[in-house]
């Protein structure tokens, strides 16, 4: 089996220098999460290397790792909190999330919800594989109408880019909570946004990076 521990730290210490990633929990949990594990057995070679990955034969992909710590510094995340992920995928984000949220016997759980059904069965059999099936629960269906059973969550993230926030998701957020999106058209770049909820009328806008990410579909989609 290959050790990818020393690959690890040197992306790490790489995204260090560049201050690309500052929480340190984003790096604990980057060593925690097998990234090798949520892409198939002979792309695993691929794993470390800081670009984004296909999906199958979907046409999506996984994000490159540069950009899946990112989204956990930009989603200030703290054990014991509900995550709502929009775009499943591969599954590796939402293990990355639960790492931090139900760290060290930590209540937390992340909900992660997959349009595409093949992507559902990819995304459950790489958690389990993993050891990420306690904290994180996939479910296939349209994400733009978020997942009310669980509700409200104290943060909300999107994979997946999409011309407005879908409005199920403000509602399904806690007051003080924040939600993060790729926000813009498809096509080359779009915006990373994150909002907070003020009071369920008022939420405030800041404008984080520039980022490519698949489109997003369903009711409230492109
Ligand atoms: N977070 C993933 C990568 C996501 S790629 C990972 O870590 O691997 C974007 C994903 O969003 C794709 O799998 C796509 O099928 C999914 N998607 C797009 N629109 C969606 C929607 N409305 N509801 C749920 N999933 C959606």
């Amino acid at each position: 089996m290959t050790d990818y521990k020393a690959v690890k730290e040197q992306l790490i210490n790489h995204y260090r220098r560049r201050g690309y990633v500052k929480d340190e929990k984003a790096f604990n949990a980057f060593m925690l999460v097998p990234r090798e594990k949520f892409i198939p057995e002979k792309m695993a070679s691929s794993a470390y290397l800081d670009h984004p990955l296909p999906l199958m034969n979907t046409g999506q992909t996984i994000s490159a790792p540069h950009m899946t710590l990112m989204i956990l510094d930009y989603l200030e995340l703290a054990p014991g909190q509900r995550i709502l992920e929009i775009g499943a995928g591969s599954g590796y984000q939402a293990a990355l999330i639960a790492a931090i949220v139900a760290a060290d016997e930590a209540p937390g759980h992340v909900y992660s919800i997959e349009i595409v059904p093949k992507l559902v069965e990819f995304a459950k059999k790489n958690l389990t594989r993993a050891g990420f099936n306690n904290s994180v629960t996939v479910i296939e269906g349209d994400g733009t109408l978020g997942y009310e059973d669980k509700a409200p969550y104290d943060r909300v993230i999107l994979t997946a880019a999409g011309p407005t926030v879908p409005p199920p998701l403000i509602i399904q957020l806690r007051i003080d909570g924040c939600l993060v999106m790729p926000l813009g058209r498809p096509g080359l770049w779009q915006q990373m946004t994150r909002y907070r909820k003020i009071n369920d009328t008022e939420l405030i806008e800041e404008k984080l990076s520039s980022v490519a990410f698949v489109p997003l579909r369903g009711k409230y989609g492109v």
